[in-house]
């Protein structure tokens, strides 16, 4: 992602400002002892709006002399009124949601045609939908996390042992539930990789 958004602003003729906490997800739940899942991420809120909104504000001061660009597209156009309200008093345009409405591959397609390398998690082994935190978005549902298991067992057992570490310390958390049997439990990364491996 990172190699992508310097390609991409490169082409443009633009610098990129890296807007960093310096923390990452992980951490950040240490700090806020609260382990993200697919409910409740302040990661998102914590590592990324806010450091931008603050950024926004130093760096460019009045909302009258920026857009910002999110990268919503038309499948999930209905996201964008909540964002838009969510950033007032900044601007906020969605490109990828004006017509021609292109599917997912078309764009990437469009991007390749212009000497553009997407980001690898994209395709394949992967084949994701978001290229965001190497595919271990605390979002993301059971069948994502059983998919990176296989096709990143070494991504999976790094994060699987920060998620033991934040169980130690936190008590019977988890990024997951298991809602077999009308139950809902934390279901922890290491009991998913074993009922996998069963
Ligand atoms: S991609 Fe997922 S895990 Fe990463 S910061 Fe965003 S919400 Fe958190």
């Amino acid at each position: 992602m990172y190699r992508f958004s310097h390609q991409a602003a490169e082409q443009l003729g633009l610098p990129v400002h890296r807007v960093c906490d310096g923390r990452t997800p992980f951490e950040l739940f240490r700090d806020v002892r609260f382990l993200g899942n697919n409910r409740i991420a302040p990661c998102s809120r914590l590592l990324k709006q806010i450091p931008a909104r603050r950024w926004l504000e130093n760096a460019i001061g009045d909302p009258a002399n920026a857009v910002l660009y999110v990268g919503i597209d038309h499948a999930e156009e209905h996201r964008t009124a909540s964002i838009t309200r969510g950033w007032t008093p900044w601007r906020v345009q969605y490109p990828m949601c004006d017509k021609p409405h292109l599917t997912k591959e078309e764009m990437l397609d469009w991007a390749i045609s212009l000497g553009l390398r997407p980001p690898a998690l994209y395709y394949p082994p992967y084949s994701l939908p978001h290229a965001n935190c190497g595919g271990f978005c605390v979002r993301a549902g059971i069948r994502q996390w059983r998919h990176m298991l296989t096709v990143d067992p070494h991504g999976f057992a790094r994060v699987e042992a920060e998620e033991e570490e934040l169980r130690a310390e936190l008590g019977d958390v988890a990024i997951l539930r298991d809602r077999r049997g009308g139950y809902s439990r934390p279901l922890p990364l290491a009991q998913l990789r074993q009922r996998e491996a069963a």
